[in-house]
């Protein structure tokens, strides 16, 4: 196996545009960033709309205006989910071709009473006529997906058992995240993905939608969750308060010191760029708490 990082690093931040950034967006952000940085990578923004139904307006610009702040500074343009319906239809096709895509007409209610945790595959063999209003799912093949994220360590699912067949086009036509995050990933040649770790558990699926298309499967780092005093995961759509960028130089100490990450004290009162400056000479992954929820630090 070559190694990728040694060569070229690719990384990536996605955030949906659903609100603000808040803590746990900034912990993504920060996190991507400084591994992009150490490996002397790339690190693109992608603005994950592919759910238009999920979008808030002007989030994206509020999002991107708020990591310009905290002096992010992002390479190529930036890419559009809602803009990629080709790349994902052409993908669909392929997957079509190689039978593995079925449509699916059953209601979350019809699916709620069969009592099962995965979808039992009712329309797998129904051949239903392609007019009708459905969703369209992946046959789950009996494959294990394995995988070594940089942090959670070896993990490893069923799909067939674990997963079921999932959905890559919804109902109401939209693409679904799965594939479009596969799609996008590919396209942009992304060689390591680190993100929040409420995402670990579709890792899986991602992989597996990489191995029928032949794709290369990049690397995978899921960063801990930050969670409020309450217990509760801060999240954008949950309302999340957006970081305050009149203390940014303190919340980017705090976001390290979250990361696992020892910034020293003369640091605090410097700006973001000295700041910045000390955390990409400094970035170690391996001490990043291998924990999927952690507390915000007071600091
Ligand atoms: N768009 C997702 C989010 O904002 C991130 C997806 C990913 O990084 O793969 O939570
Ligand atoms: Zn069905």
């Amino acid at each position: 196996m070559p190694d990728n990082k040694a060569q070229f690093y690719r990384g990536r931040f996605a955030p949906s545009p659903t609100g603000p950034v808040h803590f746990g967006t900034l912990i993504a952000a920060v996190g991507s960033y400084l591994q992009a940085k150490k490996n002397n990578g790339e690190w693109l923004i992608r603005i994950e709309d592919v759910d238009i139904t999920r979008k808030v307006k002007d989030a994206d610009s509020d999002i991107l205006n708020t990591l310009e702040s905290f002096g992010f500074e992002w390479d190529g343009d930036i890419m559009y989910q809602s803009r990629q319906t080709e790349y994902y239809e052409n993908t669909l096709q392929q997957l079509m071709a190689q039978s593995l895509v079925f449509p699916c007409t059953c209601s979350r209610k019809q699916l709620a009473e069969t009592g099962e945790q995965l979808y039992p595959g009712i329309c797998r063999q129904r051949r239903l006529p392609e007019t009708k209003e459905h969703a369209l799912r992946l046959l789950a093949k009996n494959i294990t997906v394995e995988f070594t994220d940089a942090i959670m360590g070896k993990q490893k699912q069923n799909i067939k058992q674990q997963c079921g067949d999932f959905i890559i086009k919804r109902r109401d036509h939209l693409f679904a995240y799965q594939l479009a995050v596969v799609v996008d990933d590919a396209r942009q040649q992304i060689t390591e993905i680190v993100r929040g770790s409420d995402l670990l558990d579709c890792t899986a699926r991602q992989i597996y939608l990489q191995q029928q298309l032949h794709y290369t499967s990049p690397d995978y780092c899921h960063l801990p969750l930050a969670i409020d005093k309450t217990g509760n995961k801060i999240s954008k759509s949950e309302g999340a308060a957006r970081v305050d960028i009149q203390h940014k130089e303190k919340l980017l100490l705090t976001a390290l010191v979250f990361l696992g990450q020892h910034p020293p004290s003369q640091l605090s009162g410097s700006h973001c760029s000295d700041i910045w400056q000390w955390a990409i000479s400094h970035w170690n992954i391996n001490t990043v708490p291998k924990k999927p929820y952690l507390s915000i630090p007071e600091i």
